[in-house]
């Protein structure tokens, strides 16, 4: 995977991608705009929201202890896993030691962070994606692209394609005479999933929520396929990141407020799934809660990372991001894209990939994400402090060519007569120049600069001999 302005510039060429972005982001951004605008103290919610995370994340130990104990209370079993392997050890044996090949999964995103569906591929067990757009990005053979809405970078007509091509390869085909109508892909995606869901023993959940007190799991969702994999099979196994546990019942009062007008634009979600633990002759009858750390502590003990935990995976901030909106989000080499991804990726994968590195500067800092986002987590703030970072370990060693300009442009403020030099130079190039509105790709060591950005032209005339001209010496 390039890393994000390589990635970028490709997506950037993508006219249908553009497209399908455009209409997709405005039309979410729109509805939560109103959504939001329907609640009077919208902004002391989001002020409740943020105090609760907080909170909670100061005192996790204490939480997750609890949490443990009212899950093992209601009769789950609890499981602790430090990274992506040890997590997916424990899903591959606890699939297999109930004898099935195949498991349905709700739409998860700690699973899709760790792989689940390769490892589980490797131990010959194959994992059927329940949520429409994660379907159409398992059949397509592609990566998710947004954390609400995966399928985001398709339109109707691709996804028709796609059901017609795929569908008959794994199971129930699309009809014959399929068209790209809403209803009609719809329709052949439910006779595609009723055979999985009827056939399955093991399902596989995340949880958009922990309740410590209670050990109650609660996944949100808009189409009911989630509620057929929470209901049906024998056995539930949920993959649950650690920074998903709430104190109480009563917090969800605000989280289930915020999150579904921050995601999708609605006052509440179609279905609001809750369960906790085993119920005898109701639903999963064996459920295996997995707890996910994968960076997670390491993001809590910084100070930068541990305001980005608070993070309810709402997508508000991709939705308004204008980066975002123009290269979507393959671009950012991660299951968690847009501004957010910017941030957590680095924070709990660490800078030593050119992918993470390049990851605080995919922002424009505009503060759009701060805005929308219904935990106030600061993220131009957060990217800001991520760039000074990852400068701060080039330090040392060979000089960057970025280490070389800066030291250059020091040199030259240093002194007002060398100031003066560079400003008539760059007014000679400003008049070599007249007539073009800027300058695609500068030449030398500055290509690399201008490979990701356009360069404006300089100004004909400096602002020193202007004054001179028009104020004397004034
Ligand atoms: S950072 Fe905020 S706006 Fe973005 S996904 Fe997380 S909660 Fe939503």
């Amino acid at each position: 995977m390039p890393a994000f302005p390589t990635a970028a510039r490709r997506a950037l060429d993508d006219a249908q991608l553009r497209r399908n972005l455009h209409h997709a982001t405005h039309t979410i951004r729109a509805k939560r705009a109103r959504a939001v605008a329907e609640v009077d103290q919208w902004e002391r919610l989001r002020s409740n929201g943020a105090a609760i995370k907080d909170h909670t994340l100061t005192h996790l130990d204490t939480y997750l202890t609890q949490l443990e104990e009212s899950l093992t209370r209601a009769g789950a079993s609890v499981h602790w896993a430090r990274d992506a392997e040890e997590a997916n050890r424990i899903v591959t044996g606890l699939v297999r030691a109930t004898g099935t090949d195949e498991v349905v999964k709700v739409k998860s995103m700690a699973t899709q962070e760790i792989e689940l569906n390769q490892a589980l591929e490797q131990a010959g067990i194959r994992a059927w994606e329940t949520d429409l757009a994660e379907l159409i990005v398992q059949l397509g053979h592609d990566q998710p692209s947004h954390i609400l809405v995966p399928a985001i970078h398709r339109n109707r007509a691709e996804i028709r394609e796609i059901f017609l091509r795929e569908m008959g390869q794994v199971g129930v085909g699309a009809p014959a005479d399929l068209t790209s109508e809403p209803a009609r892909l719809a329709e052949a995606a439910r006779g595609h999933l009723r055979e999985k869901f009827l056939r399955a023993k093991v399902a596989v959940c995340g949880a958009n929520f922990a309740v410590a007190q209670t050990g109650t799991l609660v996944v949100v969702e808009s189409e009911g396929n989630g509620r057929m994999c929470l209901t049906l099979p024998e056995t539930l196994i949920a993959v649950v990141g650690i920074e998903k546990v709430v104190p109480t019942f009563a917090d969800l009062d605000v989280f289930l407020q915020l999150l579904p007008r921050s995601s999708t634009g609605e006052r509440m979600n179609p279905y609001t799934s809750m369960w906790t633990g085993v119920t005898p002759g109701d639903g999963p009858q064996a459920v295996h809660v997995v707890l996910l750390d994968n960076g997670r502590t390491d993001a809590l003990a910084d100070d930068l990372g541990r305001q980005a935990l608070r993070c309810i995976r709402c997508s508000a901030c991709l939705n308004v991001c204008p980066v975002y909106e123009r290269v979507g989000g393959h671009a950012y080499g991660s299951v968690y894209p847009g501004p957010i991804g910017a941030v957590l990726n680095p924070l709990i994968r660490g800078t030593t990939s050119a992918v993470d590195r390049a990851l605080p500067s995919a922002s424009s800092l505009c503060g759009a994400c701060f805005d929308a986002c219904p935990v106030r987590i600061e993220i131009p703030d957060l990217l800001v402090r991520l760039r000074t970072r990852v400068v701060d370990e080039k330090r040392g060693g060979l000089p960057t060519p970025e280490a070389l300009a800066m030291k250059a442009t020091a040199w030259t403020l240093a002194s007002p007569a060398r100031l003066e030099g560079a400003q008539r130079v760059s007014a000679l190039a400003g008049r070599a120049l007249r007539g073009r509105e800027r300058i695609g790709r500068l030449p030398g060591p500055l290509a690399a600069w201008s490979d990701a950005r356009d360069a404006p032209v300089p100004a004909p005339e400096t602002f020193r001999s202007w004054w001179k001209r028009e104020r004397g010496e004034r």
